[in-house]
């Protein structure tokens, strides 16, 4: 899967709707992302800019993508889900160090698309996969991926039966002329034939269904078949995309394509969802305390995606209408209006701080969260947001004046977030790509709960992206005064998950309060394993307190 001229037209969601497709008529599917930048992974990514960072399981911090994969196929991915130009640099150039080509020249072409073609190889072995559907990040034409069309272009060569191309392409419709456009689609696919590519079919992604006259028009100046063009205009969610692209047969062009019978498919759950997506009326408003939203004038909702998904799945779930705000911190922070403006958060069923770095729009977070609090508003903290919870606890409750997080003052006298030594020596190193604490921990579960009565079980696993923890030495202080620590990381073995041995080292997971309609910290990241017919527990519950609220 390639994309036309312009990005951010949702290649991804059309990638995962493929594979969702395929999954229903009985294949095994899985699906890698390919992001043509030098960063070996996501993690040192600038979310304004690149958009959320998606965690797997086994820690690989990813584009969000994965994530859009791992919630329609509704399975866990791993780091072979994820290639990157970094990545595959890397790889290369360790195996010539190692003398792995024999002393022969390395070269770009064809060492670089070939270390590409392994890794896609791989991962369809290692999956058993009947599918491996592969999203070339980027648009045609660019230079950044062009070693990666490359691959792709080898790769059909070698397998010509095995390999199958789909463009996505954007079709305006300029207000001046009212008509939509084919033109941008027609030079994509010359760009593509430049890299020795002909797409097999080419989804018409567009503000509505490209009617028969457009159809036409694609299919001469392209060379596809009329029926291989499909359909993918402007939806309401995201999640009628599959059902779309089935009302104009694509999962069986697929099959045909690969000479494999046509098969029906199964989409009957997922089409219950879209119908209560379409029907469900009554509202649940939720705002997000953050800040990576604003970009110059536009706000861009893509470094929560998996925070909005979770939400939104979670509403669907009590049939309710998501209303989600953007709510900037900054706002709650230092000016005459403050204490008016975090007046506004009474508006809303219930609160979420998300995580985030850096110590910009801190004190707003801990305004807002304090007023959660002392208002009985339902809150949910994500990560920093259970962090911040911590400290407003302690300022404000255990009377520990200036306690605070060492990553945002560190000579404070009260260091209730702290970050674990061996992180303390990665920061002093500058070892800061993939040195987080990463991806599922255990977390052993508090009877008698909030967490208890969603999850309904003693113990669970969850995905971490984080350096600092709630400091032990603290967490006596704060159970006196009514903080429940409900999650703990448990001591007693080592596990191993993976690859490699996640240590234990009773760590605080997850906080609650008592007295308090639903207030709660995870030190994890509850929204990565979310999915559309399975809501996490946590967002259920938070869901379900705002509606009573
Ligand atoms: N900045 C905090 C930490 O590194 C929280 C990270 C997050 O919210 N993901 O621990």
């Amino acid at each position: 899967m390639v994309g036309g001229v312009m990005s951010g037209i949702g290649k991804g969601v059309a990638t995962a709707s493929v594979g969702r497709i395929l999954k229903s008529k009985g294949f095994k599917v899985t699906a890698i992302k390919i992001d043509p930048y030098i960063n070996v992974d996501a993690g040192t990514m600038n979310p304004v800019e690149h958009g959320e960072i998606f965690v797997t399981d086994d820690g690989t911090e990813c584009d969000q993508d994965v994530g859009n994969y791992e919630r329609f196929l509704d399975e866990n991915l791993t780091t072979d889900n994820y290639i990157t130009t970094g990545r595959v640099y890397e790889a290369v150039i360790h195996k010539e160090r190692n003398l792995e080509y024999e002393g022969r020249c390395v070269e770009v072409v064809p060492d670089i698309p070939n270390e590409v073609i392994f890794r896609i190889k791989k991962a369809g072995k290692i999956t058993g996969a009947d599918f491996v559907l592969i999203e070339i990040g980027g648009t045609v034409g660019e230079y950044q991926n062009m070693l990666f069309l490359e691959a792709a272009r080898m790769m059909r060569l070698q397998n010509p039966k095995d390999i199958l191309f789909i463009l996505i392409s954007y079709l305006p419709i300029p207000e001046m002329i009212g008509e939509m456009k084919t033109k941008p689609t027609q030079t994509a696919v010359r760009l593509l034939n430049e890299a020795g590519i002909q797409p097999d079919i080419i989804l018409g992604r567009a503000p509505l269904p490209l009617d028969e006259p457009r159809k036409r028009k694609i299919s001469i100046f392209c060379n596809v078949l009329p029926e291989d063009v499909i359909s993918a205009p402007d939806v309401e969610s995201i999640y009628e995309i599959p059902i779309n692209f089935e009302k104009e047969n694509l999962g069986n062009r697929i099959l045909k394509k690969f000479g494999l019978r046509t098969k029906k498919r199964n989409l009957k759950d997922w089409e219950k969802l879209v119908k209560t997506i379409k029907t469900a009326k009554k509202p649940v408003k939720i705002g997000i305390v953050g800040k990576y939203f604003e970009t110059g004038k536009f706000t861009l909702m893509d470094s929560y995606i998996s925070i909005i998904e979770a939400v939104k799945q979670a509403s669907w779930f009590h049939k309710r209408k998501p209303e989600i705000h953007w709510l900037s911190a900054e706002k709650y922070e230092y000016n005459e209006n403050c204490s008016r403006y975090i007046k506004e958060l009474k508006d809303f069923d219930g609160i979420i701080v998300p995580g985030g770095f850096g110590s910009r729009g801190m004190a707003g977070k801990i305004k807002a969260i304090e007023f959660c609090r002392k208002q009985k508003i339902p809150y949910l903290g994500l990560c920093l947001g259970m962090q911040l919870a911590v400290v407003e606890f302690a300022r404000n409750v255990c009377g520990l004046k200036g306690a605070n997080s060492t990553e945002f003052n560190q000579k404070t006298k009260y260091p209730v977030i702290d970050v674990m030594p061996e992180q303390k020596a990665l920061i002093r190193e500058k070892k800061y790509g993939g040195t987080m604490r990463l991806g599922a921990y255990k977390c052993k579960i508090k009877p008698k709960t909030l967490s208890f009565r969603a999850y309904r079980c003693l113990q669970t696993s969850e995905r971490h992206r984080h350096r600092y923890e709630l400091n032990n030495e603290f967490r006596e202080a704060l159970e006196r005064k009514g903080m429940v620590m409900a999650g703990i990381n448990p001591v007693k073995s080592c596990q191993r998950q993976f690859n490699r041995v996640n240590p234990e080292k009773d760590l605080v997971e997850i906080i609650e309060l008592k007295n308090h309609p639903f207030f709660v910290g995870t030190q994890f990241h509850p929204e990565y394993k979310s999915r559309p017919l399975r809501p996490h527990p946590l967002f259920r519950e938070f869901i379900k307190a705002s509606i009573k609220g």
